[in-house]
């Protein structure tokens, strides 16, 4: 049973697998006939430490689209599976090196065509008698890798932090305290913003204004402690 963990530790997935946010004929240019994603597009910061998501021997490699990539093979006789991590800004490991699960691989970064911004793209394919298999499938033979992770690991920090459960009683004393906040999430359910659990349970005890969670250019909520964003201390290392 293949079994892959998270290649970043704070996890904000702008693209997944199959989807296609770029523009019609962006992937097809790539030769994938679905023209979508072939990959997750995980944000990132350039520089944030990613590791190996199983263990294998690690083949560093460099393309237009992808930039400075490694490709992770875990193949024994011509069977197995690889992990392909693209748009890297550094290479940890040398050419042939074998990683172990979890093991920091590369930095993240922009090269290659990354025209949305710094990130990691993170593959998976699987290989049978020599070959990547199921090249025909649309997307080159690449699947989606979410299949063999944790359910949930690509939820964010905000998730994990606040998004569980509601915490209705600790809610209802602190709309009580705060009328001027009651009131404005009065006015928000109206407008049928949408907030979630963790929207909520970062107001409720996460120490969050209800100006930065509506701001939506400001994520860092989502990713840090209020504590630790004011003292700087940020995610996404
Ligand atoms: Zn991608």
């Amino acid at each position: 049973m293949i079994k892959l963990v998270k290649p970043l530790k704070d996890i904000y997935i702008t693209q997944y697998f199959g989807e296609n946010k770029v523009g019609k004929g962006f992937y097809a240019k790539f030769g994938l006939s679905s023209d979508n994603h072939n990959g997750i597009d995980l944000r990132c910061r350039v520089g944030c430490l990613g590791v190996g998501t199983h263990e294998g021997i690690a083949i560093l490699k460099e393309s237009e689209s992808f930039g400075k990539y490694i490709v992770l093979n875990n193949v024994k006789n011509g069977e197995g599976y690889d992990t392909i991590y693209g748009h890297l800004s550094e290479f940890l490991v040398k050419d042939g090196d074998f990683v172990k699960q979890n093991q920091p691989m590369y930095r993240t970064g922009k090269s290659g065509t990354a025209s949305n911004g710094p990130h990691l793209h993170f593959a998976y394919r699987d290989w049978r008698g020599y070959k990547v298999a199921d090249l025909d499938n649309g997307y080159l033979g690449s699947k989606d890798p979410s299949m063999y992770m944790d359910k949930n690991w690509d939820k964010d920090n905000a998730y994990h932090r606040y998004g569980r459960k509601r915490e209705y009683l600790a809610e209802i004393k602190m709309r009580f305290h705060n009328q001027w906040l009651h009131k404005q999430l009065l006015k928000t359910d109206q407008l049928k913003k949408i907030y979630d659990n963790s929207f909520i349970n970062a107001l409720v005890y996460g120490g969050w204004g209800f100006e930065e969670l509506m701001d939506e250019a400001f994520t860092e909520w989502r990713y840090n402690k209020k504590e630790d964003y004011k003292k700087g201390t940020i995610a996404f290392t």
